[in-house]
């Protein structure tokens, strides 16, 4: 009895909750990507902003005063505050369906029914493996059904998705299918074309690589409606 009870606490029993240090690096720089939904706890949001700001301050304190850093410096001692509120106001902000952009819709009353292809809006996102931005285009195409909406929503959409820590593939999408359920069709395509940091300033250091990733659905399968789209968009 005296035996298996040593056996219990041997750190053999802890292996499948603490994953091995090569193990976790093997999967950051191999990109795993788990799933389409971010995987966001059930209570996410029984804290309120502050005190999630409140608590971030205090754990990125820790992390500055570990790493050595004399925190009683001018220039520092903002910096943990700071970083927690620019992380729960701003850069992960999409984490809370609250923020969701509103999104009106307007009846399609000029009946144009041809591709609308918006390219080269502004995307910034950072990788949920390393914390580190990526950064880059994202270019959309659909075709309007009995929905249509202002052209700059779809830079929100882009956004709301992005500022969640992300893989590149679950952003991409995420925005398709955000679209889709909002325009009422499968008709939508969504290419994004972005720089990773934690390739290009740490790992392999490449700063010439980009990453490109597809969303087509709908009409968009077809060969002559894709090839139309990436025309448009010089792919
Ligand atoms: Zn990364």
């Amino acid at each position: 009895m005296k035996q298996n009870e040593t056996m219990l606490n041997t750190p053999h029993n802890f292996k499948s909750i603490y994953v091995d240090e090569t193990d976790i690096d093997l999967a950051g720089d191999d990109h795993l990507f788990t799933g389409i939904e971010t995987p966001i706890r059930a209570d996410a949001f029984e804290l309120s902003d502050s005190e999630k700001i409140h608590n971030i301050e205090h754990h990125f304190r820790e992390i500055m005063h570990m790493l050595g850093l004399d925190l009683s410096d001018d220039s520092l001692r903002g910096t943990p505050l700071r970083v927690a509120k620019m992380y729960v106001k701003e850069i992960f902000s999409g984490l809370n369906p609250s923020n969701k952009p509103k999104i009106a819709l307007f009846e399609n009353k000029y009946n144009y029914n041809q591709m609308l292809v918006e390219k080269d809006i502004t995307l910034f996102s950072n990788c949920e493996h390393h914390f580190v931005p990526i950064y880059g285009k994202a270019h959309i195409g659909y075709i309007s059904n009995v929905n249509i909406f202002g052209l700059s929503k779809l830079n929100r959409i882009v956004q709301y998705y992005s500022k969640r820590p992300q893989v590149q593939e679950r952003l991409t999408i995420q925005i398709g299918r955000e679209l889709q359920e909002i325009l009422g069709t499968k008709d939508v395509a969504v290419i994004i074309d972005a720089k990773h940091m934690c390739v290009s300033t740490r790992g392999i250091n490449d700063t010439n690589s980009a990453t490109v990733t597809s969303f087509y659905d709908g009409k968009f399968l077809e060969e002559h409606t894709k090839s139309e789209f990436n025309k448009y968009i010089n792919l």
